[in-house]
């Protein structure tokens, strides 16, 4: 009897993973077609530079509304474009429209673009990132690139190689989510990277652990003495800002200063007279 349920349930397990087999499988399809359909959108979320008071960038998050289910987080459909090879196409698209944006804002804001580990070991990215700054007419300084340290499981010397050609070209590039994954100071040594992004999983312990709190200061003494920036990515309250700002973090991003923009709402910031920032900004 044991043994007729454990078929049963086995059965049931087979036709659960066909149902998810088919799912992504349609999942990819759609994403085939989400670029021309015009499924696929940016919004910006600021960083707020604590030592100038100030904006000084906008992280571009790719968003992507699917006609039937609804906004998709990029969580769950960039591991899909990169399995597929879509995510060159998409990755593309996300530099060329995030150029264009960040045109029509001050000359002192930059916008930053996640750059996947597939889209990064690409040999075209360099050639894309020349034609969007082109097309757009963008300063490349005003360009950072993100990316994140599990590129550096492979090929570090291609990796680093990439990186420097990235950097001549005047582009800034950051290391996000650090200290999750396979963080090493080595790479910290190996390239000087202009900012590193401060994991959210650190910055959410803040208050209730004073581990967190020593990790975030040698973080930002570290970044300091290495001339890096430091942002710290996910911060929702004043209590955290306080700690972070003691602790020498030079930026903030997270839904305490503000959510994701859509991109008209960013431009409205910047015209004479239009638009603020919402309250809680303002009170950071
Ligand atoms: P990420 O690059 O670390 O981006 C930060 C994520 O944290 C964003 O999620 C953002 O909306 C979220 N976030 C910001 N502030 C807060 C906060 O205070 N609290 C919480 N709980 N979350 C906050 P999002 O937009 O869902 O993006 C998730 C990830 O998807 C990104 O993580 C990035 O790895 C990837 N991604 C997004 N857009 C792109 C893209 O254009 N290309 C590539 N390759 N990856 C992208
Ligand atoms: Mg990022
Ligand atoms: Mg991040
Ligand atoms: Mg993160």
């Amino acid at each position: 009897r044991a043994k007729q349920d454990g078929k049963g349930g086995f059965r049931f397990f087979e036709a659960a993973m066909d149902a998810e087999a088919q799912k992504r499988r349609q999942m990819e399809l759609d994403l085939h077609d989400a670029i021309a359909n015009g499924e696929l959108h940016l919004m910006f979320q600021p960083l707020f530079n604590l030592g100038e008071g100030r904006v000084s960038a906008f992280e571009a998050l790719l968003r992507w509304n699917h006609p039937v289910r609804g906004l998709v987080s990029p969580v769950d459909f960039i591991p899909l474009a990169e399995d597929t090879g879509l995510i060159l196409p998409i990755g593309e698209w996300v530099i060329r429209e995030a150029c264009r944006a960040a045109m029509r804002w001050p000359d002192h804001v930059r916008v930053a673009v996640n750059v996947s580990a597939v889209q990064f070991r690409n040999p075209g990215l360099n050639a894309v990132v020349l034609q969007a700054l082109g097309e757009s007419g963008l300063a490349p300084q005003r360009l950072e690139l993100e990316i994140t340290e599990s590129l550096f499981i492979e090929n570090v010397e291609g990796v680093l190689a990439s990186l420097h050609s990235l950097r001549a070209m005047g582009v800034r590039v950051a290391l996000d989510d650090f200290g999750t994954g396979y963080s090493s100071l080595s790479y910290l040594r190996a390239f000087p990277f202009d900012k590193i992004k401060i994991d959210r999983s650190f910055i959410i312990d803040l208050m209730s652990s004073k581990g967190a709190t020593a990790i975030i200061k040698s973080i930002t003494t570290l970044a300091d003495a290495l001339g890096m920036e430091t942002t710290a990515e996910g911060v929702e309250n004043e209590g955290q800002l306080d700690i972070l700002r003691e602790q020498g973090c030079s930026q903030i991003q997270g839904f305490y200063f503000s959510k994701p923009l859509v991109e008209a709402d960013v431009a409205a910031l910047f015209l004479p007279g239009g638009g603020e920032m919402p309250e809680s900004a303002q009170a950071a």
